[in-house]
């Protein structure tokens, strides 16, 4: 720590690490005088200012100091002059340019103002008069000439900088894929980039000084309907930040061609606005071939149903009258055309049901499910009794529905739970909950089960998994269940495995969409 004593013992000052036992370092002066009393001059008054504070290196002509300057770190330079001739303008010139990094204090022996402002207008750091030459002056100029020399050059460096920070950021407003354009607050045009020309498809020149003609909103996106030179058409989507430009208040609008990305989502919109329409045409002839289909099943089953009922009702007049008049085979023969007559009458009337599902629908409305499913219960009672059936069920909700067709379900779910029961009693649950905008409900037995590879295919019309002799029945209940459950806007499902029961699910869409 260094301590200089002051006047006081409190005026101690503590110098901070770095700057202990350092002095300021000494400049070097290069004196280019050849009269040996300038020189002796010189040194006279620096010795009096402070020897420490400046090295002196004397040379006698200015090639040498040239020489010494190539060869020696020199902070400022004294050059004694004789401007009473043209000779000593000359040296000046010559140093001023084989030297430009080192400052130039000019002694003479003119005291003239218009010299010196003419010495130092040339580029000299400082002009001193011999005769009126005393330390503190020199000192001083030295200093300041150093000092001034330094500003300068840290001057330059920094206008250099900004210079080519400058041509920097034009490079990058060249280069830049968006369009930039500056506008000032009168809307006028004051800068335009190469890309907003080619967005425009005009020159910066027809730009400059006009209106931009767009209305500018800072911090918002903005879309431009571009009429380009020659009438074609492009878009531009803009945002717009407030900056200083010459020192005014300005906008600077970059501007991004997307001009390719609004035709290609005006080539979606039009394939999709296209897809619609096809699927639309698609659907409502699918729902016109499906209608002629089910009228065709309609007509088709109940025009059969008539010459049916006549060769079954013939063929058990056959069966009263000749059964055991003739022979063993006989009977049987007949009796098979009987049962068969029997079967094509159930199928046809099954069919005609299943043709009837839609057009049999009444309106929807509110229907309490639980009543509808008491109903159900009511209907099936003789065959749960029959068959010890436990039947159990949870609160249903209230839906919009068609109550007859979903008493419909409800009755071919359980009837089936019933009859595909395994070997002990069955038991029923039926539930509902809900998901999102739907009812689930639920049918769940403890019956023979599904092998799930047929979950599908028996919601299939007359699709069936046992014989005749199994269990009765033609295969119809699943199917028409399946119709009336999209006929709500649902779906229906089975899951089961086989011989461990089975769950039927099905949906219908919730009355309060959200819950
Ligand atoms: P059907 O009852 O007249 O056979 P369905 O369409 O109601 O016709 O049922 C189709 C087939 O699905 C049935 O034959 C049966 O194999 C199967 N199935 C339906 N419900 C059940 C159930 N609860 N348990 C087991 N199998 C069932």
């Amino acid at each position: 720590m260094l301590v200089v004593w002051g006047a006081k013992a409190e005026q101690v000052m503590i110098t901070p690490p770095e700057m202990q036992n350092s002095r300021p370092a000494a400049a070097t002066v290069l004196l280019i005088a050849d009269d040996p009393a300038d020189v002796q001059l010189v040194r006279e008054v620096l010795a009096h200012a402070n020897k420490a504070l400046f090295e002196l290196v004397h040379v006698k002509h200015i090639r040498e100091g040239l020489d010494v300057l190539a060869r020696t770190e020199i902070h400022v330079i004294v050059l004694t002059l004789t401007l009473s001739d043209s000779q000593g303008f000359g040296d000046l010139t010559i140093m001023l340019t084989k030297a430009p990094d080192v400052p130039i204090v000019v002694l003479s022996d003119l005291d003239d103002d218009a010299v010196s402002a003419h010495v130092i207008q040339e580029g000299a750091q400082g002009y001193l008069v011999k005769q009126e030459l005393d330390s503190t002056s020199m000192v001083l100029a030295l200093r300041h000439a150093m000092e001034r020399h330094h500003m300068r050059a840290e001057l330059d460096y920094s206008t250099r900088e900004l210079q080519s920070s400058e041509t920097r950021f034009y490079k990058l407003v060249e280069k830049s894929a968006d369009g930039i354009i500056v506008v000032n607050q009168d809307g006028m045009v004051r800068f335009v980039n190469p890309a907003a020309e080619a967005l425009f498809d005009r020159k910066a020149a027809d730009f400059l000084g006009e209106m931009f003609g767009f209305p500018v909103v800072i911090g918002e996106t903005t879309e431009l309907d571009i009429i380009r030179r020659h009438g074609s058409a492009a878009v531009a989507e803009m945002r717009v930040a407030e900056i200083v430009w010459g020192g005014e208040v300005a906008y600077l609008a970059t501007l991004r061609d997307i001009t390719d990305r609004k035709r290609s989502e005006e080539h979606i919109r039009r394939l999709n606005a296209e897809l619609e329409q096809r699927v639309t045409e698609r659907t409502a002839e699918l729902k016109r071939s499906n209608a002629e289909l089910e009228q065709f099943a309609y007509v088709a089953s109940h025009d059969l149903q008539e010459p049916l009922r006549m060769v079954a009702s013939y063929m058990r007049l056959l069966e009263r009258r000749y059964k055991g008049r003739l022979d063993s085979d006989a009977d049987k023969f007949i009796a098979y055309a009987v049962d068969g007559a029997a079967r094509m009458q159930q199928l046809i009337n099954d069919l005609l049901e299943y043709s009837r599902v839609d057009a049999r629908s009444g309106a929807f409305a509110p229907v309490d499910c639980t009543a509808v499913l008491k109903q159900t219960l009511a209907t099936l009672q003789m065959t749960i009794e029959e068959n010890l059936a436990e039947v159990s069920y949870s609160s249903l909700p209230t839906v919009m529905a068609d109550a007859v067709q979903l008493g419909q379900v409800f009755q071919n779910l359980i009837g089936n739970a019933i009859k595909f029961q395994s070997d002990v009693a069955p038991q029923i649950h039926i539930t509902a909950e809900r998901n999102g905008r739907e009812w689930v409900f639920a049918v769940r037995d403890n019956g023979i089960g599904i092998d799930p590879q047929y979950a599908e295919r028996i919601f299939v019309i007359f699709q069936r998994l046992h014989g005749r002799g199994g269990y009765p029945g033609t295969g119809i209940g699943l199917a028409i269940c399946k119709k009336i459950v999209e006929h709500h806007r649902g779906r229906i499902w089975v899951e089961s495995q086989t011989g461990q029961g089975s769950t039927f699910y099905f949906t219908i869409p919730a009355m309060e969409p959200v819950e």
